[in-house]
């Protein structure tokens, strides 16, 4: 079998449609030279309003907030939640003057200002309340995050981060392979307390369709992995297992907590999901390169709800008016006129 990187989006786009994940995670591309795979990679990034909100705070409290706290200190929280701010309204404008489509505008030279919303990209309808109240809300959170609840009882979030023994934030990059198959879950905090460790995800947006539980269970699963490795070459004794890691799942919109068990089973299954899905895709696309991959062989769901939220709705029906080519023109127009025809694929 070859080797595979897998994440919980990707398991979760090919359990949606198999059109969909080729459009994600066979077709996209960044570069321009190909219009059609650079229009599925920037429909791939587009975010709604409320995922772009979560995405700040996310981002706001990976890269500002637990700095402060892996160096035991307190972050200024009113000048945090300006930028939080600051960094959203910028990100509005750069996304509103389409600069991501602009060849001559580089990812990496835009830095923080980058975004590709769906009010723009896709034409998707907004109030000035609604963005507004994105502001409020990314300012809010920001501002009640050192009085949430914490998973040790009588300790706020502040206290609990400050008795950490050690904080990794944003461990996305920490990978468990096995088979041939290697597992990145988007670990949002490991915190460790002694030997046992925290694996904590943010959780901004309510997404009906999401998989918590799975996504928290491999990151515990890596995460125990990565701590077992280091014990081992560190010649530390007891080494850490199972019983030594929790999952928290953080509501940042309620500043509550939910806990999700790990054990011998829970852990066996989410691996096995993992297993299940990555044959399905080596199925489909036995390992070749995208130009060799029939995007027939990638059947469309018939689930109008699934289509109804899916990023690449516009792109999916104007292949489909054009005997599967892509046409930017079309496409464009598909888009400024869907509020006259909804688009139903
Ligand atoms: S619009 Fe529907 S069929 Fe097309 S890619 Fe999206 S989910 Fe799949």
């Amino acid at each position: 079998m070859a080797n595979r990187d897998w994440n919980i989006s990707k398991l979760q786009v090919l359990r949606q449609c198999h059109r969909k994940f080729y459009f994600a995670y066979e077709l996209a591309s960044r570069s321009f030279a190909d219009p059609f795979r650079r229009k599925a990679h920037e429909l791939s990034k587009m975010k709604n309003l409320k995922m772009w909100q979560g995405t700040i705070v996310d981002w706001m409290i990976t890269n500002e907030i637990l700095l402060y706290y892996q160096e035991r200190e307190v972050p200024d929280y009113a000048a945090v939640a300006k930028k939080g701010v600051d960094m959203a309204k910028k990100q509005f404008e750069f996304s509103a003057n389409r600069f991501y489509h602009d060849p001559e505008i580089s990812k990496t030279e835009s830095g923080t200002d980058y975004a590709i919303l769906d009010v723009h990209e896709s034409n998707a309808p907004y109030t000035e309340a609604e963005l507004q109240g994105v502001y409020q809300t990314i300012e809010e959170i920001l501002l009640a995050f050192p009085n949430f609840q914490s998973p040790v009882p009588g300790k706020n979030m502040e206290q609990y981060l400050l008795s950490a023994r050690f904080l990794r934030p944003d461990a996305k990059t920490l990978k468990y392979e096995y088979e041939g198959i290697k597992i990145q879950p988007q670990i949002d905090l490991i915190s460790y307390m002694g030997k046992s460790m925290h694996v904590i995800d943010w959780k901004v947006v309510e997404k009906a369709d999401a998989d918590y539980s799975r996504q928290l269970l491999l990151g515990g699963i890596v995460a125990l992995h990565f701590s077992r490795e280091r014990y081992k070459k560190e010649q530390w004794k007891p080494l850490p297992a199972l019983e030594d890691v929790r999952l928290f799942e953080f509501n940042l919109l309620n500043g509550k907590f939910k806990e999700h068990v790990i054990n011998k089973d829970s852990a066996a299954n989410a691996l096995d999901g993992v297993f299940l899905l990555s044959d399905e895709q080596e199925e489909l696309s036995q390992s070749r390169p995208w130009d060799e991959l029939d995007i027939e062989d990638y059947e469309r769901t018939d689930k109008a709800a699934t289509c109804a939220i899916c990023n690449f709705r516009f792109l999916c029906k104007q292949i489909i008016l054009n005997d599967l080519n892509y046409d930017e023109g079309q496409y464009t127009q598909l888009v400024q006129h869907q509020q006259l025809q909804p688009v139903t694929v």
